[in-house]
């Protein structure tokens, strides 16, 4: 943790994919803007008490980029690190232009904002690189993934690509963008949980995998000593029976529960599970708040009026 004079407390809003494509949209720019809107609009006011981080998911952009070079061989395809790369850039692009509109539109105090190409250390003998378990990218016939020369698993929808995902282990850039909220910069950083890197040496190098935003996000909050982590999605808060008849969405969950609905298998892997474990780590340590919130109700989360609140 690094020291600062700012005495705002720091929020870190880690904005899940349907911030910007609700499912079942086909993801147009004006589409993605429109969706911003909504938690912009909160972002834009909370920065006028808190030194904000924002953190962002890629799939459905990552996805497209995939799909692109799919349809198109005359120019070389690219790495996955270097897609996601590309997604920082262009969704950091987007959260910066809508959210200045906002602070202007408001006629709020407007805080300077910087997108960041992040990257996030992995350990080259994390078990995860023994299996690759997370979908990526575009749904295959059978015939068309048999083709192709990625490892591929059988989903709901079809055929997907997977890849590794391995544990953050760190922030290549976290006391730049402690830095920079120190001066009041609005920072969007660790976009699709960071571009995955093992280090060598002094140097870095992208390496094929992808880390859950929720994890790396959970990370930076702990590394830049975060007052407060927001977590939003496109449900209300975390569920025991999510779908069922019984669903009861939880105001408060303790670490203690939250273990047991875990075992219990109530968190699935790739949805809830990674933002449940994200936040548990973020309140594990001593006088911090994690809440897993709606899109539409980051103020009242904060006001610890909405969202799931996590208690140690
Ligand atoms: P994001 O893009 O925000 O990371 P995800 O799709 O990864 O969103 O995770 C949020 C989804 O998790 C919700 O839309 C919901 O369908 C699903 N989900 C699964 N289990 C639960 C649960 N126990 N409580 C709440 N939501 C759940
Ligand atoms: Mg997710």
């Amino acid at each position: 943790m690094i020291d600062s004079d700012n005495r705002k407390p720091i929020l870190l809003v880690a904005l899940g994919g349907n911030a910007m494509i609700k499912k079942g949209q086909e993801g147009t720019a004006v589409q993605q803007r429109d969706n911003l809107k909504v938690t912009v609009r909160q972002i834009a006011r909370l920065s006028q008490t808190h030194r904000i981080i924002i953190t962002h998911g890629n799939g459905p952009q990552v996805g497209n980029l995939l799909l692109q070079q799919e349809c198109c061989d005359a120019v070389p395809k690219m790495p996955l690190e270097i897609l996601v790369a590309q997604t920082q850039g262009q969704i950091g692009y987007m959260i910066e232009s809508c959210l200045d509109s906002e602070l202007m539109a408001q006629n709020l105090n407007a805080s300077p904002l910087v997108s960041l190409i992040s990257y996030v250390v992995v350990d080259e003998h994390d078990p995860a690189f023994k299996t690759p378990t997370k979908p990526i990218g575009p749904v295959y016939t059978k015939t068309q993934a048999e083709a192709a020369s990625w490892p591929f698993h059988k989903t709901a929808k079809g055929y997907r690509r997977v890849t590794f995902s391995p544990k953050p282990v760190t922030i290549v850039e976290k006391h730049e963008i402690k830095q920079l909220i120190d001066m009041d910069f609005i920072v969007i950083c660790c976009g699709g949980g960071g571009i995955p890197v093992i280090r060598e040496g002094r140097a870095f190098s992208g390496i094929e995998a992808v880390i859950d935003k929720d994890l790396a996000s959970a990370r930076l909050a702990v590394e830049v000593g975060a007052d407060l982590f927001v977590i939003a999605t496109d449900v209300k808060g975390v569920a025991t029976n999510f779908g069922q008849k019984n669903q009861k969405i939880l105001r408060t969950l303790t670490l203690a529960d939250a273990r047991k609905h875990m075992r219990a298998g109530h968190f699935p892997e790739g949805s809830m599970k990674p933002k449940v474990e994200a936040a548990m780590q973020f309140v594990g340590i001593p006088g911090k708040r994690a809440v897993i919130a709606f899109l539409e109700e980051i103020e009242q989360a904060v006001a610890g009026k909405a969202g799931t609140e996590f208690v140690a």
